[in-house]
Formats: C-alpha cells, sequence, structure tokens
C-alpha cells in the first residue's frame, strides 16, 4: 500500500501542530504506524489522501452511528450554514434538539449544550459539587471522562484513596478531589462511602466502559452505584458520551434501567460536528446561572450547524426498527467472528453495536485486566488489518463500532480478514 502523500502530509504537520496531530491517539505511535490523512468519508468508507480506501469501524470514535456524510444530515448542516453559522444568540433549534434528547433520554429533564464531552463532564461535576456543596468525585480506573484537570487521575500505587495524575501539569491539590478506584469493584465503592461518604459529591461511570476497550459491568453493579450515592445524598453522573444513542435510544440507562441524577452525551448528539450536551434532574439543573449559582458558559455553544445536524440524526434514530436493524447486524456479525477467534487466547467483548477483541485476555472486568493484555500482538492485528483495507481502532484500549451504514459484505470480509490474520 503506497502512503507517500500521507508521510509527508505528516512531516510537514511535525512541523506546526505537536506531534502532527490534534488529538494524541491519531498518531497511531503505540500500534507503530505513522498517521493516515483522510480526504474524505462516505458511509463506511476513508479514503486516504494516497487514495487508498479503507472500510471504517473507528468511525470517528463512534460519532457516525448513520455512517459519514449522510445526505440527510448533511442536508440539514448545509440548510443551516445558509443562515448564518453562529449567533450568540438562541435559536429554535436548540429547544428543538434538547426536546429530542429529552425525549429519548427523560432523565434528562433539562438539558444545556456544549462544544465537547469534556466540557459536558467538566460542567456536571462542577454543578454535582456545587450542588451536594462537597468535594470528593469517585472515577473508575479505565474510565475516560475528557481530559479536565480533575479528571486526569490514575489509581495511585497501593495506597487506596490517593490518586496520581496521568498528565503533567496538573496540580497535586486538584488529584486530591479525586478518588480513582476499580471498575466493577462493590467492596472498594463500599468502604470508600463507609470512610468518605459525607464528602462525596458524586460518582461518575461510563456505564459501559469503552474507552479501556468494551467492558461489561457486573450484574448488579450499577444498581449498586444508585444505591449506594442516593443512600450518601451523592450523586450519580452516567457519562454516557459515547453509550448515549449508541446502546440503545435511550442509552445504557435504558438497557440496565437506572436513572442517573445527571447524564452527560456527546459524539452522536452532533451529528458529526462539535457538540455535546448534559443534563438531569429539574432541582439539580435549577442550580445553573443563569437561574442558579453554578457558573457555564459557551461562545458556540448550542451552535445553529450542530444542532440541525444534532436534530436530524436524532430524528432518524427515532424511526421506527433502527435499533432493530441495528442490532440486527451486530447479532450476525459477532457470532461469525467469534468463531473465527475461537481457540485463538483472544477475547471478543461486545455491548450492542460496539465490540473490542483483547489479545492474550480470557476475562476482562476491569482496567487491571486489560492491561494485561499483549498490546505488541494487538499492534500487529492493527497494522495487518489496515494493510488489508480495514480502519479500526488504534489501540487496545479503545472500542470499534458498527453502523447502519455496514453492508454485511464489508462484516463478512472483515471476519475473513481477522481469519486470514491467524
Ligand atoms: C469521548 C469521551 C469524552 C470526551 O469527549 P470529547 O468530545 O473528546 O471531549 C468523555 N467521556 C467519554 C465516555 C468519552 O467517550
Amino acid at each position: 500500500m503506497n502512503r507517500e502523500k500521507s508521510v509527508a502530509a505528516y512531516k510537514e504537520a511535525v512541523q506546526y501542530i505537536p506531534g502532527g496531530v490534534n488529538s494524541p491517539v491519531r498518531a497511531l505511535r503505540s500500534v507503530g504506524e505513522s498517521p493516515l490523512f483522510i480526504r474524505r468519508a462516505k458511509a463506511t468508507r476513508l479514503t486516504d489522501v494516497d487514495g487508498n480506501r479503507f472500510t471504517d469501524f473507528c468511525l470517528s470514535w463512534g460519532v457516525f452511528i448513520l455512517g459519514h456524510a449522510h445526505p440527510q444530515v448533511n442536508r440539514a448542516a448545509r440548510q443551516a450554514i445558509a443562515n448564518g453559522t453562529s449567533y450568540g444568540i438562541p435559536s429554535l433549534q436548540e429547544t428543538e434538539l434538547a426536546k429530542l434528547v429529552n425525549r429519548h433520554i427523560p432523565s434528562m429533564q433539562k438539558v444545556r449544550f456544549v462544544n465537547s464531552g469534556t466540557e459536558a463532564v467538566m460542567s456536571a461535576i462542577r454543578l454535582a459539587r456545587g450542588f451536594t456543596r462537597r468535594t470528593l468525585i469517585v472515577k473508575f480506573d479505565g474510565c475516560y471522562h475528557g481530559h479536565a484537570d480533575h479528571l486526569l487521575v490514575s489509581a495511585g500505587s497501593g495506597v487506596a484513596g490517593l490518586g496520581e495524575s496521568s498528565s503533567a501539569g496538573v496540580p497535586s491539590g486538584f488529584v486530591a478531589c479525586t478518588i480513582s478506584i476499580p471498575f466493577n469493584d462493590r467492596e472498594a465503592v463500599g468502604r470508600l462511602f463507609r470512610e468518605k461518604g459525607e464528602q462525596i459529591a458524586a460518582v461518575i461511570v461510563e456505564p459501559v466502559p469503552a474507552n479501556m476497550g468494551v467492558v461489561l459491568p457486573h450484574d448488579g453493579f450499577l444498581q449498586y452505584l444508585r444505591d449506594i450515592t442516593a443512600q450518601h445524598n451523592s450523586l450519580l453522573i452516567f457519562d454516557e458520551v459515547i453509550t448515549g444513542f449508541r446502546l440503545s435510544g435511550g442509552g445504557a440507562q435504558k438497557t440496565f434501567r437506572i436513572t442517573p441524577d445527571l447524564t452527560t452525551v456527546g459524539k452522536i448528539v452532533g451529528g458529526g460536528f462539535p457538540a455535546a450536551a448534559f443534563g438531569g434532574r429539574n432541582d439539580i439543573m435549577a442550580l445553573l446561572a443563569p437561574d442558579g449559582a453554578v457558573y457555564q458558559a459557551g461562545t458556540l455553544s448550542g451552535n445553529p450547524v450542530a444542532m440541525s445536524a444534532g436534530i436530524e440524526t436524532l430524528r432518524i434514530l427515532s424511526e421506527e426498527g433502527f435499533y432493530e436493524n441495528l442490532e440486527a447486524r451486530a447479532n450476525a456479525f459477532f457470532p461469525a467472528l467469534q468463531d473465527v477467534i475461537r481457540g485463538k487466547d483472544i477475547l471478543l467483548n461486545r455491548a450492542g453495536s460496539m465490540f473490542t477483541l483483547f489479545f492474550k485476555a480470557d476475562k476482562i472486568h476491569s482496567f487491571e485486566d486489560v492491561k494485561k493484555t499483549d498490546r505488541e500482538y494487538f499492534a500487529r492485528f492493527f497494522r495487518f488489518m489496515l494493510a488489508h483495507n480495514f480502519y479500526i481502532s488504534p489501540s487496545q484500549f479503545e472500542a470499534n463500532f458498527l453502523s447502519v451504514a455496514h453492508t454485511e459484505k464489508e462484516l463478512e470480509r472483515f471476519t475473513k480478514a481477522v481469519k486470514m490474520f491467524f
């Protein structure tokens, strides 16, 4: 495969952009590659600057559940652009999308739009602290909630309750306000609440973590979080930036029948434009400026182009049979994939239309388990798939995604390529 133009583009990019990329994982370093530069995308097909074509299983990290450049979504965005791309003054689209979000995820009684998942989580946390008048945030190792300072915390070595920053530039005082514990570990949660329950503002969780690869919650784990937070007057925040509008129209909270106090959504909700949202109980959201004392704002928040693309996307998702159709595709694909990896020391973890193949693993319940996988083996797999024109998510710690645009033939070809790799 000729990748000359991508290599040249990368050489030029690094002169002006740190690492040549605007988000680190795109650099493809952990899989021993240099970045692809994409010229266009349509449905499931990416075309790079050298003219190579790839079937996309990353889909801009799950954004394109309808496939890239969906004609109706693009038309909605084009119509919006013709009317001006930002006002800094309310538009009708904001209420329309808020209504659609609320109809899909009723626990989001009020919705505030922002520009990224990071911003949504950061704001939800500030609100939780303002509402409870408490400081501590509990998160889970391996769950990703964007790059706000106080969430870049990884488990400390040994001593429970002492987190370490996972990035330089984060003051230890920030990290001291967040405690990270193992996912699926009820005991650790229980212990923490016994010791510090009255200081805990909120527990934030990806209900089905997808940022350490897809990891499933144990039966009753999410319900346990719901119960223990309620007992201690702490809030439960579901970070559904990936799972919202993906696991079901109502996100993971519908699938697992848990009502969190606050929810964040992103990725799909902007229809491919930079938009995300947080929302939840009326009484909590009432604390947000201008009604209440918790400040939060954004120049481009509720942007009319992003709102229009989001509205069209959510409308299509609301159509009769949409998720059944997506699920049917997944139900045909995953057993075939499972057959191919049988006896190969590879674990397929799947939730709805998202999945991860873990290399050299027999069980994955937490980040500790994920860290034991064979990253070099995964890197070889990535490079093989790329050479065979499949773009999968470029890290063992990420999820892959199906869309309704993936054809039966593409899914069969994918499975065949995996078989060839072995
Ligand atoms: C992607 C993601 C974020 C961050 O969203 P950005 O738009 O990249 O800032 C936060 N939480 C989860 C669960 C995510 O998957």
